[in-house]
């Protein structure tokens, strides 16, 4: 059965989105969760109460993963506060879309700053505890966009597609310690990152969908607690879409 008892997790850009509900549902499943964000101390809160009001254990951590020592003090206070750290959700991320001809550098930076680098400072700081317990789960939140490219986001396309290469890497590197490393490719989720793109934008991504419907939170949610949990021991190093079938 899918349950992550006496774990403990930590969800980077577990406040809002996507990550607010793999925080959600890992936290549902047993987990105890540290719910990272960088500036919206509210929504942490309001998501850490959810999960408690519901008998779950959870912190709010602020950090900005895409610094290293914050990333590395985030994963230190979570320790410190569970005991140790299981489960690695890697959520944050950002956009700043544009076309490249127009990008600017501050543009591309903060994205594969945030995106690609924050990945890289969250896992080096949780595969020292990781190693030493050897056991770990670690969960990386790439995109469809990384894998067929974007328009307009072609910083945002360039880190997704980093997160692959590198949970590849990191899957070989630290598989032999019992640690799965696997990235999870959304493709339209319903979320405020997705809420302020044009209307038509969002027709036309609608249009690619098999299943004829946005994709929800949860619908990525599921897929992080399977790999985040004993049951998918057997599996690393993998990418997997959730999008309603637009990539095949
Ligand atoms: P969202 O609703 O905009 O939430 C973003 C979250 O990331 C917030 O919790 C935010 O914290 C946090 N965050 C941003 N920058 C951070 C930083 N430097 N350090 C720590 N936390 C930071 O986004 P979402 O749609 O849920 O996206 C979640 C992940 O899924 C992202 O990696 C995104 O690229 C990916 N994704 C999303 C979609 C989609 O359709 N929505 C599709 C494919 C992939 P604050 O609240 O403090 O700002």
């Amino acid at each position: 059965m899918l349950q992550l008892k006496g774990k403990s997790a930590v969800v980077t850009g577990g406040s809002r989105g996507i990550g607010r509900s793999i925080a959600i549902n890992l936290a549902r499943l047993g987990a105890s969760v540290a719910v990272n964000y960088t500036s919206n101390s509210a929504a942490a809160e309001e998501t850490v109460k959810e999960i408690t009001g519901s008998g779950g254990k959870a912190i709010a951590i602020a950090a900005n993963v895409a610094q290293a020592q914050q990333a590395n003090t985030l994963i230190e206070s979570a320790a410190e506060q569970f005991g140790t750290v299981h489960i690695l959700v890697n959520s944050a991320g950002i956009t700043r879309d544009g076309l490249l001809m127009r990008m600017k550098d501050e543009e591309w930076q903060q994205v594969i700053q945030t995106n690609l680098t924050g990945v890289f400072n969250c896992t080096r700081a949780v595969s020292r505890i990781m190693l030493k317990q050897r056991w770990g789960r670690i969960v990386n939140i790439s995109s469809i966009v990384g894998i067929k490219g974007n328009a307009g986001q072609a910083n945002y396309c360039a880190s997704k597609a980093g997160v692959i290469g590198f949970t590849k890497a990191a899957a070989k590197e630290l598989g032999s310690r019992g640690i799965t490393v696997n990235a999870i490719a959304p493709g339209y989720i319903q979320t405020d990152m997705t809420g302020k793109l044009p209307q038509s934008a969002r027709d036309e991504m609608l249009s690619r969908v098999l299943l004829g419907r946005p994709g929800r939170p949860e619908d990525v949610a599921w897929l992080a607690a399977f790999l985040s949990s004993d049951l998918s021991s057997y599996i690393t190093g993998q990418i997997i879409s959730v999008d309603g079938g637009i990539v095949m």
